[in-house]
């Protein structure tokens, strides 16, 4: 049986009473994160894209959505003389995304001027780098499936030496009328012809080389240029390495987002960087030397004497390039984070011991404070003896 269909509102996350432009933002949101090319292989972000995308098809269209107001998914069953299917064969997506994704997704997809040279869509892929690639730039490779126009036939799809027939059930429109039956009384639908699905054109004999497509698609590897100072969630344009154009129309660009790798030391922030360090108590007191991880490698930083834990200190220009000009960078905050020891040997807690009776005793202090004193005095017992040697080890 058919699974239960989500509601449309439901699916777009959307109000009963949403308006055209908040239709179209839901879906466009949607559609972009579940996106099969953004989604390679991920059957279940395939299957989302495709509930949003017929939900937007019936709420983006005032008839339907009426319908759907009043009937409910029962509106759209029945036609075909099944349950639950929603025949996307009938519906022309690449109108949907020309229209919602504009040079987004699609530049020129719209029918306009029929007979035109019309740009192809654009494609969409994504390539993961490091925070290192990202932030200085890199030159990745990366696979995808590209359709080239058929050397054969030309894209006429026809078999050398045939041509291809005006569509006898269209008479070449590409478009047919459908006029049902359905609880609404007559209902009149206008389809892509399923015979040349909208093509306008029979092919008798197709071309053997792509089988009357038109189109040979093989999967070519293509270099992508990633520029210093890019950031996670951000798009590289290839230009012509999109779907072919039509009617000697140019080809589509391809977008590729980059994603960038979480780093286990630094996080970013736009052009700065944030760290923390680790000093020595030593060092956070009597000041010196302290060897900083950054972007360029370990660099040397003078620590003042008393520094505090929690400090943070700048290293000018040690961030991320500027992706309009690489010569500009952002500052690298470094959190210097001051380390109590937990294992000491034997010479350093006695060391520690004449340091602290040098600079105020508080060891001393603190001991007669809490409890009264004697603890430590003479009459020591076996437990505490035992203790004190094994912390000595
Ligand atoms: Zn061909
Ligand atoms: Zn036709």
């Amino acid at each position: 049986m058919a699974e239960q269909k989500r509601d449309y509102y439901e699916v777009l996350g959307i109000d009963r009473n949403a308006g055209e432009a908040e239709i179209k933002k839901a879906y466009r949101a949607l559609a972009k994160k579940y996106h099969p090319d953004m989604n390679p292989g991920d059957t279940e972000a395939e299957k989302k894209f495709k509930e949003a995308s017929e939900a937007y098809a019936i709420l983006s269209d005032e008839e339907k959505r009426r319908q759907y107001d009043q009937f409910g998914h029962a509106a759209f069953e029945g036609g075909a003389g099944g349950a639950g299917g929603f025949d996307f064969s009938g519906m022309d997506m690449s109108d949907i995304f020309g229209d919602i994704f504009g040079d987004f997704f699609g530049g020129g997809r719209r029918r306009s001027a029929s007979n035109g040279p019309m740009k192809g869509a654009n494609l969409r892929a994504a390539v993961r780098v490091t925070f290192e690639e990202a932030a200085f730039g890199c030159e990745k490779e990366i696979e995808i499936t590209l359709k080239d126009e058929c050397q054969t036939c030309h894209t006429t799809g026809a078999k050398p030496g045939t041509t291809p027939e005006t569509c006898g059930k269209c008479g070449g429109k590409g478009k047919v009328v459908y006029t049902q039956q359905s609880f609404l009384g007559m209902v009149q639908n206008v389809q892509t012809c399923p015979d040349c699905r909208g093509t306008g054109k029979i092919i008798k004999e197709k071309c053997p080389d792509c089988r009357g497509t038109g189109y040979i698609a093989s999967r070519k590897k293509i270099k992508v240029s990633i520029p210093a100072g890019i950031d996670d969630g951000q798009s590289v344009r290839i230009r012509d390495k999109g779907e072919p154009g039509t009617n000697g129309g140019p080809r589509g660009d391809l977008l590729v987002e980059v994603r960038v790798t979480r780093h286990p030391i630094f996080q970013r922030q736009d052009m700065n960087v944030y760290s923390t360090a680790p000093i020595s108590f030593a060092q956070a007191a009597l000041g010196g030397e302290v060897k900083i991880s950054t972007i360029d490698g370990d660099v040397l930083y003078e620590v003042k004497p008393g520094t505090q834990t929690d400090t943070r200190i700048r290293l000018k220009g040690k961030g991320i390039p500027s992706l309009r000009n690489k010569s500009i960078r952002g500052d690298h905050y470094v959190t210097l984070v001051v380390q109590v020891p937990t294992s000491l040997n034997a010479e350093a807690k006695e060391a520690l011991r004449k340091f602290d009776e040098a600079s105020g005793q508080s060891l001393k202090s603190q001991k007669s404070a809490a409890s009264g004193g004697e603890k430590h005095g003479k009459k020591k017992g076996f437990m505490d003896k035992l203790k004190e040697t094994l912390e000595d080890i």
